[in-house]
């Protein structure tokens, strides 16, 4: 018999790496809470719809990365697995009643997504994505506040050498102009631009400037600028977020050719880049402010500012950066030495467990040997043995495994807590 296997680009996580994952979650969760952001889970499955119009019909995520099919049972609606969160948290905002005139929103998400991509080192096709969007805010404080959150998230995970790289594509008021100059310096050059831009180029020359061919990006490098193409409000608008990240002493770089693989961007755009760790597919963070993107998805005009992580890449940088944790282990062995102890073992565990201390437990009538053993390998901080003497004694020796060092401790559960719970 043949053995399935999983689908290439979506992979099987065990503990060894999602000891790490789970302290990221719990890090990222306790910052975004700590910026004001409420939690926000939405369907992995939504319209197709919903991403053709919020992401952009000529991203490469709607033209060529979803996972979409017929829904049988919804008179063959196109349905697809999501490819990013924001279309699908603006949706039930909006649906929902929650951007309502004056609102001020802020929810974050943890969540897998799915893209059709070529997979490879730090590109999954399934791939998980933390993210935080905020709505009602025009100020540029707020871009600046969603900067912060990047830097700060960063930090907690005690990831170092990552880069904030900021632009301003301008507003649905200054984008023609731009379009304009892009295509006017591209356009000697369609021929030897790869088959995907010749395209990009007719319908939306900005997402030349984020081809990922080497000789398309080295094109790109004298391309025209969009800060040199803002209006009035949107020249404003940047020059205020630089200087709130310089006051508030956050560490960025101003990246002319910065543009997002989505649509539905409007002035900033930021993203951290890591400076090692990640090789090609080096974008941890990436957000930015997405003005119409609320209305144009049915919802009264509100302005927003959002960005995603890559919850693979950002492990990959805590690996690079000595931050992984440890994989689970025991806080205790309890060995029974017959079958009286292995009884009072299990009681003792129950007791314990029910305090939330990692017990191990023997289910086989292991000799004591090979309990010992055990709790070597699994890296238990303590075992104790329990026979018909300690029993009778109430009494145990409690072993800490790394030194040897043995302490008398009572055979009952406020005791046995107390000390596996003593500082080392
Ligand atoms: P890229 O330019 O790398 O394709 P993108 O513009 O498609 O990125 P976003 O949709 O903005 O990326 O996603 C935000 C973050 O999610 C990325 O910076 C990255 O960390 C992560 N990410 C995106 N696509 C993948 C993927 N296929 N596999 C793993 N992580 C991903
Ligand atoms: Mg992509």
């Amino acid at each position: 018999m043949t053995l399935i296997k999983n689908l290439k680009g979506m992979p099987d996580l065990f503990e060894e790496d999602l000891a790490t994952w789970r302290q990221l979650e719990s890090v990222v969760r306790e910052t975004f809470l700590a910026f004001g952001y409420g939690e926000i889970r939405t369907p992995l499955v939504e319209e197709t719809a919903l991403f053709v119009r919020g992401v952009g019909e000529g991203t490469d995520i709607v033209t060529k990365e979803m996972y979409a099919f017929e829904d049988k049972d919804r008179h063959a609606t196109n349905v697809c697995l999501r490819p990013e969160n924001t279309a699908g948290v603006v949706r039930a905002m909006v649906q929902h009643g929650k951007l309502m005139a004056d609102a001020e929103e802020k929810v974050f998400y943890l969540g897998s997504m799915f893209r059709r991509e070529n997979v490879q080192a730090g590109r999954q096709r399934q791939f998980n994505q933390i993210g935080a969007e905020a709505f009602g805010i025009a100020s540029p404080s707020l871009d600046v506040e969603s900067m912060a959150l990047v830097h700060v998230l960063l930090e907690r995970l005690g990831i170092g050498n990552v880069t904030l790289l900021v632009n301003s594509l301008g507003d649905a008021a200054d984008r023609p102009r731009f379009t304009e100059a892009l295509r006017a310096y591209f356009e000697p050059h369609k021929a030897s631009l790869c088959i995907d831009c010749q395209r990009r180029l007719e319908t939306n020359p900005l997402r030349v400037l984020d081809c990922k061919v080497e000789s398309d990006k080295k094109l790109a490098a004298g391309a025209p600028r969009t800060l040199d193409h803002l209006g009035d409000e949107s020249k404003k608008h940047f020059d205020d977020v630089i200087e709130g990240l310089t006051k508030l002493g956050l560490p960025f770089e101003i990246d002319t050719h910065l543009v997002r693989g989505l649509d539905y961007y409007t002035r900033t755009v930021f993203e951290a880049v890591a400076r090692e760790g990640l090789g090609a597919q080096s974008t941890v963070c990436a957000g930015g402010r997405y003005d119409n993107l609320v209305a144009q998805l049915g919802g009264r005009p509100t302005p927003a500012v959002g960005f995603a992580g890559g919850i693979e890449r950002l492990v990959m940088l805590m690996k690079a950066a000595n931050k992984s944790a440890p994989p689970m282990c025991p806080t205790l062995t309890l060995v029974g030495a017959d079958d009286d102890g292995r009884r009072e073992a299990h009681r003792l565990a129950l007791a314990l467990r029910r305090e939330g201390v990692s017990v191990d437990v023997d289910h086989r009538s292991r000799s004591v040997k090979a309990m010992m053993k055990r709790a070597d390998r699994s890296g238990a901080r303590f075992a104790l043995v329990l026979g018909s003497r300690e029993i009778q004694e109430q009494r145990g020796d409690l072993k800490a495994m790394a030194t040897g060092v043995v302490v008398p401790v009572a055979l009952e559960p406020a005791a046995l807590l107390a000390a596996v719970r003593a500082p080392s």
